[in-house]
């Protein structure tokens, strides 16, 4: 039986992921590369609307997480729900000369309760992949939102002591956290707090989204000595007044990023799977003269893999980020509702049950 208590924290958070829900537009995995999202959009709107509506249904989840056919699906692009799945799903990563960037899962957090719980997770994990003696090709990704900057009152505080906790005990493990970028509400107050925690924890990476109008900038101010930056082309639906919105657009602001990036004197994170923009990275680190090891490239669990692999098998650093935890669901059937390739994946698996 439900208590009051819980129905109402249920009520909240359902609030919460509605209002999120409508500022998200390719949250983490990518655009097809045939079939623009604004084509898909236009094309499919029933389709997208259905799955988005999936994404919040109780009764759908109960039964797609019961039935037989999900493990094999959600296991291309969920590295497992528990630490321990992660880890080894990581240690297979690893044995192949991959980097990582653990993720844990979650859901919007509106109570203090679910920041500590997501801070405990990431200290968990941090004390499994030292024990297994894999920190150092495995850091971590931290979204603030997770860890409370959205509530109420002192949230950024609460979400600063919490990244603090985080960084520390990566600090213990001997690795890093990165701390991910949400929508561009969130940016002074994120960026805020990577300068806080800069200050005892100057390994602490930040990420900028190439669509926001205000990274080029942006990235000159963290383009120094130490500073380890991951650049991505940012995956929320946000207004043409703060963010570029063409693909041409967002693609040449990404290239205007990285040249300062690549110029610079900080570590590059290159996270993206597009073709195009890892070749103009090799080409501006042979013009730049820098080495393969003050820079990487990223790319999601589950997405291009063989390219992944390619590059690490060129020496590059080549760095994978890894989403775990029980918050599948969600994160799952926006992957579909985003991607038609990604829904035909999981009916072919449907037809032949796995
Ligand atoms: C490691 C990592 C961390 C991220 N962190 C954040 C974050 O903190 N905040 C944030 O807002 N966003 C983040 N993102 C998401 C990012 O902003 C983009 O939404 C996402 O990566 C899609 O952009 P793309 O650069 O891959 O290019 P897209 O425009 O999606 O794709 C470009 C091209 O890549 C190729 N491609 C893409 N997918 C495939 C595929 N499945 N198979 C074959 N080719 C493919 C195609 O040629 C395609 O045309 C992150 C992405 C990565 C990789």
């Amino acid at each position: 039986m439900i208590t009051g208590g819980c129905q109402a924290l249920h009520r909240e958070q359902e609030q919460g992921r509605a209002r999120r829900r409508g500022n998200l537009r390719v949250n983490l995995l990518t655009r097809p590369d045939d079939l623009s999202l604004g084509y898909y959009q236009e094309a499919f709107p029933v389709l997208r609307q259905l799955l988005l509506s999936m994404s919040r249904s109780s009764r759908i989840r109960h039964l797609v997480e019961r039935a037989p056919v999900s493990r094999s699906v959600v296991a291309r692009f969920v590295a497992g729900t528990g630490a321990e799945e992660a880890v080894a799903s990581t240690r297979a990563l690893v044995d192949k000369g991959l980097l990582a960037s653990l993720d844990h899962l979650g859901e919007d957090t509106v109570a203090v309760e679910q920041a500590t719980a997501t801070r405990d997770a990431y200290l968990r994990l941090l004390q499994l992949l030292a024990d297994a003696g894999m920190t150092r090709a495995v850091e971590v990704s931290v979204k603030l939102s997770a860890v409370g900057q959205a509530l109420p009152g002192d949230g950024e505080k609460v979400a600063l002591d919490n990244a603090r906790a985080i960084a520390q005990a990566a600090r213990a493990a001997g690795t890093t956290v990165t701390l991910d970028m949400e929508d561009h509400t969130t940016t002074d107050s994120t960026l805020g707090i990577l300068r806080e925690l800069r200050q005892d924890f100057p390994d602490t990476g930040a990420v900028l989204q190439a669509y926001l109008h205000r990274t080029e900038a942006d990235c000159r101010d963290l383009a120094h000595a130490g500073s380890r930056v991951r650049l991505c082309k940012g995956a929320y639906k946000e207004p043409e007044s703060v963010a570029f919105q063409g693909r041409h657009d967002v693609d040449g602001a990404y290239v205007r990023a990285l040249n300062v990036l690549m110029a610079g004197d900080g570590y590059p994170m290159i996270a993206t799977h597009d073709p195009r923009l890892v070749s103009i990275t090799e080409e501006l680190a042979r013009r730049t003269g820098r080495a393969k090891d003050s820079y990487e490239f990223q790319m999601l669990y589950g997405i291009r893999p063989h390219e992944q692999e390619r590059l690490a098998a060129q020496g590059q650093r080549m760095r994978v980020y890894v989403p775990y935890g029980d918050e599948w669901y969600g994160y799952l059937v926006r992957r579909m509702a985003e991607r038609p390739a990604n829904l035909a994946f999981f009916l072919r698996a449907v037809a032949t049950k796995g």
